[in-house]
């Protein structure tokens, strides 16, 4: 715990990946657990772990990067994954940055600071959980939780060179997560190792009844995977998982990879996902009508700022929220707003959830042959800081190889798989059946 605060120290002032840090309570913490280590310590004992800034953590502020919660400075639960650590001994050192209620693909849509990758200061962490993949890579905590409704975990993974696993949906309970989607959010681990990122997901998972959609399957020991090797792994890798806007230097990477694969003893074979194309775009219809929904909660009475302007009460909630909200935000609530109106529903809301069962098939069908599925995480390694916040067309297009997984409600993974010429870090996408997180750890073990 001390060398985190040590590194935070020497470090955050370039990375800028926490927006509050929790040092007195946390030296408190591994003060007494230092005084009663015992020899039955989970594994997890006293290690250090940043949150993201959207899981609700009692007595700590939690403001999803964004100003409407900016003075939520003491919350008065913690989320299930949070009393889950708690029971294994970890230590809380701080909140991660973040874009604005996790909207976004590079960090720079958080209203506080820009945080940065790593490997390059001049380049973007990715998003939505910047700050929790540049934390790990910058050696400021070894774990961290982020959370992926399109990808925040794997692409900002990939970008960091760290690793990132999105669980399949309803592995994780959601309770105390900030809703974003409700339908797509996931929580999930990032850290240094695939043997790590077992370990912490393994202390998060299962059956919550404060989340009617976390499911209640059986949770096998993750580290079991690590035994086995990949002799006989069926491997599909999707054409169009390699095609237009696949940057040469990723497609060189994962290719690379495969080659390892083969070498190891897997095959692989090219698929196809003839409708992972209309991802991005039943992706970012889907997100905003629910995300429209759930951000109409704030609304400057019952959580968060309120406007101080002197104005009657349906003022007060539009002006809370015009001050409140971020550019990034708005757009996402007003296209989700428009597609869930009536006249428009059926066109545009009925429609995406049309294509997500289609893209789910897709999946479904390779699954009958397949153990997993492996491409690129990005299309491209991280960009400059600034290149593409203007152009936020540009931004969604290069979700189109994480949405699919999280239509189709999949576990998947991004490992590191090398660097560009540039030396920034490419990320390798590993996706699995649905509650097969097992093979996963086992296809990136072998890899890593
Ligand atoms: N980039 C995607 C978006 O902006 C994904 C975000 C996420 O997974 N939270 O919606």
């Amino acid at each position: 715990v001390e060398a985190s605060y040590n590194q935070i120290n020497a470090v955050d002032d370039q990375v800028k990946a926490f927006l509050t840090l929790n040092e007195e309570e946390a030296k408190k913490q591994a003060k007494e657990l230092d005084e009663k280590l015992g020899s039955d310590a989970s594994i997890l004992y006293g290690m250090p772990i940043g949150i993201k800034d959207n899981i609700v953590t009692k007595g700590l502020r939690t403001t999803c990067a964004s100003q409407i919660l900016d003075n939520l400075n003491d919350p008065l639960y913690d989320a299930t994954v949070m009393q889950k650590l708690d029971t294994e001994n970890t230590v809380n050192i701080g909140k991660l940055n973040m874009d604005e209620f996790a909207m976004g693909s590079s960090t720079e849509n958080s209203s506080y600071e820009n945080t940065r990758n790593p490997w390059n200061t001049d380049y973007v962490p990715g998003g939505s959980s910047g700050g929790s993949a540049a934390a790990v890579a910058a050696g400021e905590v070894f774990f961290s939780l982020g959370s992926d409704t399109g990808g925040s975990i794997r692409q900002p993974a990939a970008f960091c060179g760290v690793v990132g696993m999105k669980p399949t949906y309803g592995l994780v309970s959601r309770f105390g997560l900030v809703a974003f989607a409700s339908s797509l959010d996931q929580i999930g681990p990032i850290t240094r190792t695939v043997e790590d990122n077992a370990h912490l997901l393994q202390a998060i998972v299962g059956n919550d009844k404060m989340d009617s959609t976390s499911a209640n399957v059986d949770i096998p020991n993750y580290s079991n995977a690590f035994k086995e090797d990949v002799k006989g792994l069926r491997i599909a890798v999707p054409k169009e998982y390699l095609q237009e806007g696949v940057n040469p230097e990723v497609k060189e990477a994962v290719l690379a990879a495969l080659k390892q694969y083969e070498e190891l003893g897997a095959t692989w074979e090219e698929v196809s996902l003839p409708h992972s194309k209309y991802a991005v775009a039943a992706y970012y219809l889907l997100a905003s009508s629910e995300a429209s929904a759930n951000l109409s909660r704030f609304d400057g009475v019952r959580y968060g700022v309120r406007t101080e302007k002197n104005v009657d009460m349906v003022d007060m909630f539009k002006q809370s929220r015009a001050e409140g909200f971020g550019d990034e935000v708005k757009r996402r609530i007003m296209l989700g707003t428009f597609a869930l109106s009536s006249g428009y529903y059926d066109a545009y809301y009925k429609k995406a959830q049309k294509v997500r069962t289609l893209i789910k098939n897709d999946f479904e069908k390779i699954f009958d042959e397949y153990d997993v599925v492996i491409g690129p995480t990005t299309p491209t390694p991280a960009y400059k800081v600034g290149e593409k916040i203007d152009d936020p067309l540009t931004m969604y297009t290069d979700d189109v190889l994480t949405t699919p997984v999280n239509l189709a409600g999949l576990p998947g993974m991004s490992i590191p798989c090398g660097f560009s010429s540039d030396g920034l870090p490419i990320g390798l996408q590993i996706i699995g059946r649905h509650f097969d997180e097992s093979t996963i750890y086992r296809t990136a073990y072998a890899y890593e």
